[in-house]
């Protein structure tokens, strides 16, 4: 079925899931609230993320750091002088773009001139047609402010505009106080806040939205090489279904984390056909970044990004290296073992072939031939491959799939409209709702509210008394509660209860007893 957002927004904000944010003042553009059900469809988003990326792995630890960190933070990563989008402004009805995005929308491509960039010819403003834009300017997307009474420049600090830096900025007290070896990796989810010159299409381009997001550091290639002879790359076709191996090199852990991913999103009940991969060419990569490819979803708005996965060799560590003055190397006993077994001929005919390697891709000899001693005592600053995902974007996007509307016929021939939203149990914002029959017996009533107050202790559960039994089952189905238990007179009786299926509107019978073990089934990603 067509999935039209105007339509979903508008149930998102009649049922409490998303809310503009001051919406009494009017809203703030970019900013969006998450009411009583969408604050648990996210809190069930990352506690999912994190079991399948922190929980079940051993190879994985957790981070939960400031959002406001040292500024010198973002002149080593570069955000403080590059990460910024290119704005036009038309100058008869002053609408701001996104230079790309409006050159895209037109079927045309930003003009790159040097570092500068130039808007192509007969682009237009989309609002009221003019000619008459600005050339492209260069705007830093970080919210800045002060920390302190003083508002000046010695006290200026940023919003982080992504978890990920922490992580590298955390790496050696980590490495300190783990016990993990390289490889292994580091998981954060947190806010994060990027100052967008056009938010739109919902919360999908926000001003302030979360992420969940992956540093997982392994071997440069050339010391699994030392340790294990070779390098295993695509081209053998590795299992990455299996355990990793100790003789990945980077290009294989980084399929293998696009598959883990891929795997994620399908558990979370995005269908394989929605999901498409997107490999970023070679002009459009980061210059430190070897590889990245995009997980993207087919929104009612076009097919769009969820989670970027980016092989950024050592790019960061050796950064923060540069500005903090700090050595992020770590020292790795199966290298140093493997290189005290080699033969001085075998060690220097491994470091020529290093040197000519990175000679080859423009690098330089001397630094080449350190690298190689360092690698030699069992040290190296480790490269990482990152995959980082939107917990906001992820939202929609299960907002958009579950959205169904099933189109009925009643015995008597009356055709009815089912709206459901149907959401992996697991992730529904309600598990399950009790429901007493009737209001007015209170010896049912009593029945059903304990039973309430004992499935509460398991999972979030709600509570409806109010209208035909029916009419509360479609509000059930509105919001995606995949189970409603009904008590009813026979409950009286012999302690049995109906539990009505969403997804196909079944109802079968089970005692009370075994509830919690038969919804528990059905709650694994
Ligand atoms: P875009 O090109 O869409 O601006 P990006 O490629 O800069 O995004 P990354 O820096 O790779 O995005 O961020 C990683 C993830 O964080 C994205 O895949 C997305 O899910 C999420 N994200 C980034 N910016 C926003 C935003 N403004 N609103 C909501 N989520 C965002």
């Amino acid at each position: 079925m067509e999935k039209n957002l105007e339509i979903i927004s508008s149930l998102c904000k009649r049922r409490g899931f998303i809310f503009p944010s001051s919406e009494i003042y009017g809203g703030i553009n970019g900013f969006w609230d998450y009411g009583p059900l969408g604050s648990e469809l996210k809190r069930n988003i990352r506690d999912a993320w994190w079991h399948f990326m922190v929980q079940w792995r051993n190879d994985v630890v957790g981070l939960d750091a400031t959002i406001i960190m040292h500024p010198r933070v973002w002149e080593a990563s570069g955000h403080a002088a590059g990460f910024a989008d290119p704005m036009v402004d038309c100058k008869d009805c002053k609408k701001r773009y996104r230079a790309d995005q409006l050159c895209e929308e037109q079927g045309k491509q930003l003009i790159r001139d040097g570092k500068n960039l130039l808007l192509p010819e007969g682009v237009v403003c989309t609002e009221c047609g003019s000619k008459n834009l600005t050339q492209p300017r260069s705007f830093n997307l970080m919210f800045k402010t002060y920390v302190g009474p003083v508002e000046d420049d010695s006290a200026a600090a940023y919003l982080r505009p992504e978890t990920a830096q922490a992580i590298f900025a955390e790496f050696l007290n980590i490495v300190a106080t783990a016990r993990k070896q390289v490889p292994f990796g580091v998981a954060q989810s947190g806010k994060s806040f990027r100052n967008e010159v056009n938010p739109r299409n919902y919360t999908f381009r926000s001003r302030e939205f979360e992420q969940m997001e992956l540093e997982f550091f392994i071997r440069p290639d050339e010391a699994v090489e030392l340790i294990c002879g070779k390098v295993t790359t695509l081209a053998d076709n590795p299992d990455l279904t299996g355990e990793p191996q100790e003789d990945w090199g980077w290009e294989v852990w980084h399929r293998y984390w696009v598959e883990q991913r891929l795997t994620w999103y399908r558990l979370a009940g995005l269908p394989q056909e929605d999901l498409h991969l997107y490999w970023q060419t070679k002009d459009e990569l980061a210059h430190y970044a070897r590889a990245c490819v995009d997980i993207e979803y087919a929104f009612p708005f076009g097919v769009q990004e969820l989670e970027g996965i980016a092989a950024r060799s050592d790019f960061d560590l050796t950064q923060h290296q540069k500005y903090s003055g700090k050595s992020m190397q770590v020292q790795d006993d199966r290298l140093r073992l493997a290189c005290e077994a080699m033969t001085p001929e075998a060690k220097e005919a491994f470091k020529a072939k290093v040197i000519a390697d990175w000679r080859a891709r423009g690098k330089d000899a001397l630094e080449a031939a350190q690298f190689v001693e360092d690698l030699f005592l069992g040290r190296y600053i480790p490269h990482v491959i990152e995959p980082s995902a939107g917990t906001d974007r992820l939202a929609l996007a299960l907002l958009c799939n579950a959205y169904d509307e099933e189109h009925l016929t009643d015995a008597k021939g009356k055709e009815d409209i089912r709206t459901v939203l149907r959401f992996a149990p697991a992730l529904a914002p309600v598990k399950v709702a009790v429901l007493p029959l009737v209001k007015n017996k209170p010896e049912l009533r009593d029945k059903a509210w304990k039973l309430y107050a004992d499935l509460r202790r398991h999972w979030k559960c709600a509570w409806d008394e109010t209208g035909a039994i029916g009419r509360r089952y479609r509000r059930q189905d509105e919001v995606g509660t995949p189970f409603c238990v009904t008590v009813d007179f026979d409950t009286l009786e012999n302690d049995t209860v109906t539990i009505r299926l969403r997804d196909s509107m079944e109802q079968i019978r089970l005692p009370i007893s075994e509830i919690v073990s038969y919804v528990d089934k059905s709650l694994t990603l």
